[in-house]
């Protein structure tokens, strides 16, 4: 059976949502904190595992008390099998504010994630297989992701980056993956190019996906592009929106999905995920993407 391996971060979030965002040097008092297990590498893993598709998170944890909250958190979903890299650092921390409609800001340490070691990521990922798909992300840094996307050719298996969040120049990182999903933001200092361009500039030899926020997404593969407009709903908190389309997509693929098929159910997905708050939290359950993935 294929799986998808995710190597990634884990973070535990805190989200204070807040009338309207700070200004610089103001103090603002939040109308609420919610605590969760976050960070891309997680809370892909977990979207994709949701989807039914067998799991695979490799990231690094801290040996400190948030460390136990995300174990915990991804020994709770069936379907994924977590191998954690033991850090010296402390558990990654991302500060999310959420403002009034949902407009965020977000901070994230990544001590832990820029702490693993190359070495240890491809020990871990040992068992990739050709049809297996490799997740990457943003977080680590770009020998480990650059020699883990190497792996994953070598081996047979698809590569996909999720360019978030830019932290080296990923143009030249491209050239080792069969699919890239972008932000508008991340597309456009990729690309250089405005985000419906920027999805054919990154396409040739891949699937380009550029995410649109309330607008959906549009993918380009083999020369077409296809939009896909988003359900229209209330929206309060987008943090991890992104996450849940990367996870719904390229799980969706792993489960045998054609790509137009796949898109749809991450645009379906993340839809509902903005409409509650947090991040894992705010993720569709397996039961309500089933009907999304049917
Ligand atoms: P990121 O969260 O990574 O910045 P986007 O803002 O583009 O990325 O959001 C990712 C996806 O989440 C979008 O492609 C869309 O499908 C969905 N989404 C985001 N905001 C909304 C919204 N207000 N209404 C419906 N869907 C949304």
């Amino acid at each position: 059976m294929s799986r998808v391996f995710v190597l990634g971060n884990a973070t535990l979030d805190c989200i204070q949502t807040i009338p309207r965002l700070p200004a610089p040097g103001e103090t603002l008092l939040a109308d609420s904190l919610l605590r969760c297990p976050g960070g891309k590498g997680l809370n892909q893993a977990v979207a994709c595992a949701r989807t039914g598709a067998a799991t695979v998170l490799v990231a690094p944890l801290g040996r400190d008390a948030d460390a136990a909250v995300l174990a915990a958190a991804a020994a709770a979903e069936p379907g994924l099998a977590a191998r954690w890299m033991e850090s010296a650092a402390p558990t990654d921390y991302s500060a999310i504010w959420v403002a009034a409609g949902g407009e965020n800001m977000i901070v994230s340490s990544a001590a832990a994630a820029r702490g693993l070691a190359e070495a240890d990521a491809i020990a871990a990922l040992d068992d990739l297989r050709a049809g297996d798909i490799l997740l990457l992300q943003g977080n680590l840094t770009r020998e480990v992701t650059m020699a883990a996307a190497r792996l994953g050719r070598e081996r047979g298996a698809r590569t996909a980056l999720n360019t978030a969040p830019i932290a080296w120049d990923m143009a030249e990182a491209l050239a080792l993956f069969d699919i890239v999903i972008a932000n508008a933001v991340e597309a456009a200092q990729v690309t250089g190019a405005d985000a419906r361009s920027a999805a054919a500039a990154l396409a040739p030899g891949r699937i380009a996906i550029v995410t649109l926020g309330r607008d959906g997404a549009v993918m380009a593969r083999d020369g077409v592009l296809t939009p896909v407009a988003a359900p229209r709903v209330k929206a309060v908190d987008t943090a991890g929106a992104g996450d849940v389309f990367v996870g719904v997509f390229v799980g969706a693929l792993c489960r045998g999905a054609a790509p137009d098929r796949a898109i749809r159910a991450a645009t379906a997905a993340a839809a509902i995920a903005v409409t509650r708050p947090g991040t894992v939290p705010s993720f569709p359950s397996s039961i309500e993407l089933a009907p999304l993935l049917a």
